[in-house]
């Protein structure tokens, strides 16, 4: 097992992870900017070392600076969280060529997982339903109209590097695909440094849903089922469930074996999550993230199981330890996150949280790395908490969720608490009927 574990990110995920390392009896780094020096993950570490100035490529970003903390300090073994420097193949590279251990899965595969489109081809090889699409890259609008014809229209143009949903332009008829065609390569060239783009078909009411797998360095590789993230604003997810309303467990059990397979045979290491559209019963992949996800909490209460601390053990070479048939499903969970953001207009709302009182009780989770008297910085993230609540049914978890929701005070900032509790006593919602376009639309008051 590792002596000290560097964990280079922040907020409620670095916490998260502090969590399990102690669970685990192993001591952690915590790396921050000088915005952070009072942040809570700073206060929690056992040790903590200054990268840079508040920005985050000065900072979070800074591969020389993080590395020479895990020097300084002796880990010998960077956990990378979410977003930063998660998906960053050759920071896992530079980790691994000064010794240390990256907890992740290996270079080679967060690089092709990276770009979406040599993602979509090694999936197709492995089995896995696609959504339809152009095989490759678009070599010009030309072949983009070929394509599209194709498939049928409306097509959406998408970055080969995207992520957090940009670089994305629908197309509903052949005359706007010129325009979606220069606007999303011009996104990508802007967020991304690379404007290759490809096409798939528009889907008009699918769900997004996906899977959790973790596997270890021995071939073994276990999901532990659905989470449905359909909510979103903006391809920006903002409540996730575990399971999803829409699909029962022989309809998880077959996805699933078709993922651990797949997996299985790319070689496929530590913790991972395949996202899904699913239309008309029908699966169809869009991406891999090689990393842990914002949402992991949700699965952790369904399966009982803690996924930072084996995505830990994983990377310390250990087996998983247990087969599919040792995971088990029990109850329902849901997830809102929290942001520090104007509920309608959604513009950040960065500042000082005057008082703060975290929601609790049987049932009740809060990751976040708030406290009263904290100043939120305008730097990054807005979210700030995660309220995830576990019941036997789905109807007790709304009705958890809803009396969570009501206890949770943040005073200072704006937050988001509002429209999650608009949702949660929707009747769209409560039913489960919903697709990834209802919330925009109910955002906008349709
Ligand atoms: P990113 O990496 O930027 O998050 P994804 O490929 O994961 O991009 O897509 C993000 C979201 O965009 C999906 O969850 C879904 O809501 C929407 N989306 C992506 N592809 C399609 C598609 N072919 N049809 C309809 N919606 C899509």
């Amino acid at each position: 097992m590792f002596r000290k574990i560097l964990i280079a990110n922040r907020g409620e995920i670095a916490l998260r992870i502090q969590r399990a390392c102690r669970e685990l009896g192993i001591p952690t780094v915590a790396v921050h900017s000088t915005a952070d020096a009072s942040a809570m993950h700073v206060r929690l570490a056992d040790e903590s070392v200054c990268i840079g100035p508040p920005p985050a490529r000065d900072s979070y970003l800074n591969i020389p600076a993080i590395l020479s903390a895990a020097a300084i300090t002796g880990a010998d073994a960077i956990h990378p969280g979410y977003g930063f420097l998660s998906e960053n193949a050759a920071f896992a590279e530079m980790v691994e060529a000064h010794g240390l251990t990256f907890i992740g899965p290996s270079s080679a595969h967060i690089r092709m997982m990276g770009d979406k489109i040599a993602a979509k081809t090694a999936m197709d090889s492995l089995g896995v339903p696609l959504v339809p699409g152009s095989a490759g890259a678009l070599a010009d609008l030309e072949e983009a109209a070929r394509v599209a014809a194709k498939i049928g229209y409306p097509v959406l143009i998408k970055a080969a590097a995207g992520g957090g949903g940009r670089g994305m332009k629908v197309a509903e008829t052949p005359d706007k695909l010129e325009e979606a065609w220069s606007v999303a390569r011009t996104e990508a060239r802007a967020a991304f440094g690379n404007d290759a783009v490809y096409i798939e078909k528009y889907l008009d009411r699918p769900r997004h849903i996906e899977l959790q797998i973790l596997a270890d360095s021995y071939g073994n590789v276990v999901h532990f089922g659905e989470r449905d993230c359909s909510l979103q604003r903006r391809h920006q997810k903002l409540l996730e469930e575990a399971g999803s309303p829409a699909l029962n467990p022989a309809q998880r059990d077959e996805i699933g074996a078709t993922v651990t397979a797949a997996l299985s045979k790319l070689g496929y290491r530590n913790a991972g999550t395949l996202e899904f559209l699913y239309q008309d019963g029908q699966f169809a992949f869009i991406e891999m993230n090689t990393r842990l996800q914002v949402e992991h909490p949700i699965t952790e209460m369904v399966c009982s199981i803690d996924l930072v601390r084996e995505q830990i053990r994983i990377a310390a070479g250990q087996p998983l330890g247990y087969t599919q048939q040792d995971v088990t499903f029990s109850g329902h969970a849901i997830e809102c996150r929290i942001n520090a953001e104007d509920p309608e207009t959604f513009a950040p709302s960065p500042g000082k949280v005057t008082a703060f009182h975290a929601p609790g009780g049987l049932g009740v989770r809060v990751d976040s790395a708030l406290y009263a008297g904290y100043t939120v910085p305008s730097f990054y993230d807005s979210m700030i908490a995660k309220l995830i609540v576990h019941a036997p049914t789905r109807a007790e978890a709304i009705a958890r969720m809803r009396r969570a929701l009501a206890e949770f005070a943040i005073v200072g900032v704006k937050t988001t608490l509002p429209l999650h509790q608009r949702i949660i006593n929707d009747p769209t919602f409560q039913a489960g009927d919903y697709t990834i376009h209802w919330l925009e639309r109910f955002v906008a008051g349709e």
